[in-house]
């Protein structure tokens, strides 16, 4: 075994120089007069050798691309943050809740007093429940910008600086290792320091005191935010000047006598109006948090309004907080050339987007395929390729002319059949300037329909060289990044009704993606809840009464769709190996 160890690896050095263009050509090259399909082009013959140091210097380049990306992906993050203090469409996504207690004591006076045996319960349950308490920089960050959180992350917020924060809060932070954010309001600070008995002689509680908040603020797990001077009960009803000095005066004083930066402000009493927080901005806060009296009204961080109100829950709701917590999709990895992704697992995806569910399938490859005549979209993706493709949607508008009819309106290019069928003249004079989708090996292209161009082989292969799949879609949703207005859709019929809508496109990414709605849903606004989802290009399939969406052998839509002929379908990458048994299926 050792002996033979040393020829493989000098092979695997020389073999790297060799590899690449071979690879290169196998890949561009499809048969001639024939399009090149995910079924065309095979490495098999060039030997196992080849195959491992191709498969190596893959590996090693996937290795640099994926770090490349991630890097981009962050920085971009950055640079595409929302203008301050909106909160970025990806943050929208994720459920970040944000739990506000007041005094921890071992008895309760008042029903939001809350034990230390309590609190060590929640905490408890946060790491039960794989939680990940993150501090309030973190989630400021991440409504800003959009940066993923952990998967479940929670913010853990105790207002008005009793001394309880110190004695409890602080000791069991420090054993379970979760950040905190303590609010201050600076004239409650060193009030009956110690003086357990002022509870019950109501004269108030004991507060911390300047040597516990210094003690505190030298562990990283610990933030203060300003809570305003005098705690007053509503700031609505006071002067600008009282305001402003209830803002300044707190937040000078917390940074001078702590000498850290005093960055969030909380509404004592979470009362603030849009005249208050335009105060909160002037004295140089960075955001606020937010209370509500009524638990409806309670929101999770991302459902905020802005970044100078964010939601909190209050304590007696963590247990449900706990469910919900969700740190939101991965930010869309950025590409390097802007190539195309066609090497993901295929997932699917359920999210609802300004109240219009939406069922998404992402990832492998595109494929399309034209059947002899109508079927259900199941039924054509086992036909024709053989379960192979794991999601499938309605494809392109079709003739109603015959119930057995396999007629497309304009032409059309299977991959199944590698067959270039075009489009009937009286159709595509109609079809001018709709999207024609060209669909290569390795790349996308949405195009504006031309019948005097594109209704030859040549013609499209014009416009895309290596072309295995086209048609005619019905109308652009999203293009280059923008939802289209309604005058794109120019005569489309019913394209502003409320229909059952399906689609297929690119996303920021570079993945293909197909989905249907579940509700109904006009063509303008479904275009805008694509960009939302991420989509950078979309086009609508046949929709209404066709809309149907199969994923791993089911039909995800809740009725029996109309039969079609024509499917956009999602096939893994690694399909390609099996091609030959699809092959010899797919005529029959
Ligand atoms: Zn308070």
């Amino acid at each position: 075994m050792f002996v033979r160890k040393r020829p493989l690896v000098k092979a695997l050095l020389i073999f790297p120089l060799m590899a690449l263009p071979m690879v290169g050509w196998a890949k561009n090259t499809a048969p001639a007069g024939q399009a090149a399909s995910v079924c065309a082009g095979s490495v098999a013959d060039s030997g196992v050798l080849l195959t491992q140091a191709t498969s190596l210097i893959a590996e090693v380049d996937q290795q640099w691309q994926d770090l490349f990306s991630t890097w981009m992906t962050e920085m971009g993050a950055y640079l595409q943050a929302s203008s301050w203090p909106e909160i970025h469409p990806q943050a929208r996504q994720a459920k970040v809740p944000v739990i506000m207690y007041h005094d921890v004591l071992p008895r309760k006076y008042v029903s939001w007093d809350v034990t230390p045996r309590e609190l060590e319960e929640h905490f408890e349950l946060i790491k039960r429940n794989g939680l990940t308490p993150i501090s309030l920089a973190q989630l400021m960050t991440h409504l800003q910008t959009g940066l993923p959180l952990p998967e479940k992350p929670i913010v853990l917020t105790f207002d008005d600086g009793y001394e309880g924060h110190y004695t409890y809060v602080f000791d069991l932070m420090k054993r379970y290792n979760y950040p905190a954010v303590f609010s201050i309001y600076t004239k409650g600070v060193g009030v009956n320091t110690g003086d357990a008995s002022a509870i019950e002689q109501r004269r108030g509680r004991p507060h911390l005191s300047w040597e516990h908040l210094k003690e505190m603020v030298a562990n990283p797990l610990v933030e203060i935010a300003s809570h305003s001077v005098t705690h007053p009960l509503d700031l609505r009803k006071m002067t600008d000047e009282q305001v402003r000095r209830e803002l300044k005066d707190s937040k000078e004083t917390l940074e001078s006598k702590l000498g850290i930066s005093i960055e969030y402000f909380v509404y004592p009493v979470g009362k603030n109006d849009e005249r208050i927080r335009r105060l909160v901005r002037e004295a140089g806060y960075k955001g606020a948090l937010v209370m509500h009296e009524d638990a409806a009204e309670e929101q999770l961080a991302g459902e905020s309004d802005n970044l100078l109100a964010v939601g909190r829950w209050g304590q007696s709701r963590f247990r449900e907080a706990i469910t919900k917590a969700w740190g939101g999709p991965p930010l869309p990895k950025a590409s390097r050339t802007g190539s195309f992704n066609f090497n993901e697992p295929i997932q699917l995806k359920r999210q609802t987007i300004d109240r219009i569910p939406l069922i998404m399938a992402s990832g492998g490859r595109p494929v399309t395929i034209h059947a002899k005549t109508r079927y259900q979209v199941q039924e054509i993706l086992d036909k024709y390729i053989n379960r192979k493709a794991i999601a499938g949607v309605a494809g392109g508008f079709f003739s109603l002319e015959f119930l057995d009819s396999n007629q497309m309106i304009g032409p059309v290019l299977g991959q199944n059949s590698g067959k270039f069928i075009p489009g009937r003249k009286d159709d595509n004079v109609f079809l001018t300037n709709r999207p024609l989708v060209l669909i290569g090996p390795r790349s996308v292209k949405f195009v504006p329909f031309n019948h005097e161009k594109h209704n030859t082989l040549e013609g499209i292969r014009a416009e895309m060289p290596d072309v295995t799949d086209a048609f005619v879609a019905a109308a652009w949703l999203v293009r280059n990044g923008q939802p289209q207005p309604a005058e794109a859709f120019g005569r489309l019929f019913d394209y502003n009704a409320e229909r059952h809508r399906t689609f297929w496109g690119i996303s920021k990414d570079r993945q293909p993606n197909v989905g249907v709605t579940t509700e109904m849903v006009d063509s303008v606004r479904l275009g805008k809840i694509l960009e939302r989802a991420g989509l950078q290009d979309a086009v609508m399939l046949d929709s209404g009464a066709s809309t149907s969406l199969a994923y791993r052998g089911e039909s995800l839509v809740g009725y029996t769709p109309r039969p079609v002929p024509h499917v956009v379908a999602l096939a893994p990458p690694e399909a390609v190996a099996d091609c030959k048994v699809a092959n010899n299926q797919s005529v029959r």
